[in-house]
């Protein structure tokens, strides 16, 4: 790791993961597999017991390993969503105009409240869930004291009613836990730390091949009770319009900064900070731009 950064696996995430990644494609993973290892052997066990309880257990858990005694395999993953709704700070969510959606909140992971830049610092999804979940619930309950419910949009409402019912009734011959397992490995691999205009094509044909599939899915339960698998077929569903917001943007923004890491434009671009927005418009991803407003401290 030194030869990367004097701070070691002490340095912020993307640095980290990047070489990670590059020992990997370089082949030099531990013995060729695409992962290496994090030694915390030279800690004593007190150590690890008393301050990092979690971590020993996790190894423990997912890789069988004490890290007491042996190095943990590791490897870079998606654990986070940089990115998401758009809100102002009082938690109500923008439209694409940048107003504000009458009696429509978020707060959490799921927002783009403008916090994190390109490459969340760790813990700070804290102040999102906790701070600006805290300020949504006061700035809900305000807004609904005495005020009339927003209705929904009835046509949405029916639209969303009969595919549900034509989902559950699926029998088709595509299994959805393969196709949720192509989309995780194609987003890994393509869209996942180092990122290429080449690559992203072919995720993005690739999504639309997996999106077609998905809908020759076969469900094993069709019933109305505890249905789990109709929860991930939902679920499928928004995974791959996130994968294809996540590629689209990836296609878009011709620059490396933070998380975001396109080999064939390594550089910062110097247009300005700006943030990626994607709607979905007549069935077309449509790409739009906000600058990012810095108040106090100018980013380097
Ligand atoms: C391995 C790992 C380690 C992390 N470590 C840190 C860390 O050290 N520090 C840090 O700050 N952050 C960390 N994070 C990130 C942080 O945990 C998350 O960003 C945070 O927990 C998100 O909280 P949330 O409440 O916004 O979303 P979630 O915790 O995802 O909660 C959303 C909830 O909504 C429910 N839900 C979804 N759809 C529906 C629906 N249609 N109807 C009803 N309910 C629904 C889900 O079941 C879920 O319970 C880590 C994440 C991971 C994966």
């Amino acid at each position: 790791m030194h030869r990367y950064d004097e701070r070691m696996e002490m340095a912020s995430r993307d640095v980290v993961s990047k070489a990670i990644q590059q020992e990997i494609n370089s082949g030099r993973g531990i013995k060729q597999n695409d992962y290496v290892y994090l030694d915390l052997t030279k800690l004593d066990r007190a150590v690890i017991e008393g301050k990092l309880p979690q971590v020993r257990q996790i190894a423990l858990d997912f890789a069988g390993v004490d890290c007491c005694e042996r190095p943990i395999p590791v490897k870079p993953t998606a654990h986070y969503s940089m990115g998401g709704i758009p809100t102002d700070k009082t938690t109500k969510v923008l439209d694409r105009q940048g107003k504000p959606i009458r009696g429509l909140y978020a707060a959490g992971e799921c927002t783009c409240l403008s916090i994190h830049g390109a490459n969340r610092v760790g813990g700070n999804s804290m102040l999102e869930t906790l701070v600006f979940g805290k300020i949504a619930g006061k700035e809900m309950a305000t807004y609904n004291f005495g005020v009339s419910p927003v209705m929904m949009a009835e046509e949405q409402v029916k639209e969303t009613v009969i595919w549900l019912s034509n989902l559950k009734k699926k029998n088709g011959p595509e299994k959805l836990f393969a196709i949720r397992g192509e989309l995780v490995t194609l987003m890994d691999k393509k869209a996942g730390v180092f990122r290429d205009q080449r690559g992203l094509y072919g995720a993005r044909d690739k999504i639309k091949e997996l999106r077609h599939r998905s809908e020759n899915i076969g469900l094993t339960d069709h019933g109305d009770i505890f249905n789990t698998e109709l929860i991930e077929a939902i679920e499928l569903r928004n995974m791959l319009d996130v994968a294809e917001a996540v590629v689209h943007s990836a296609l878009a923004r011709k620059e490396s900064r933070g998380a975001h890491n396109r080999t064939d434009y390594p550089s910062k671009s110097r247009d300005g900070l700006n943030h990626t927005l994607v709607y979905r418009e007549g069935g077309q991803l449509q790409i739009d731009q906000k600058n990012v407003v810095v108040k106090n401290i100018q980013p380097k």
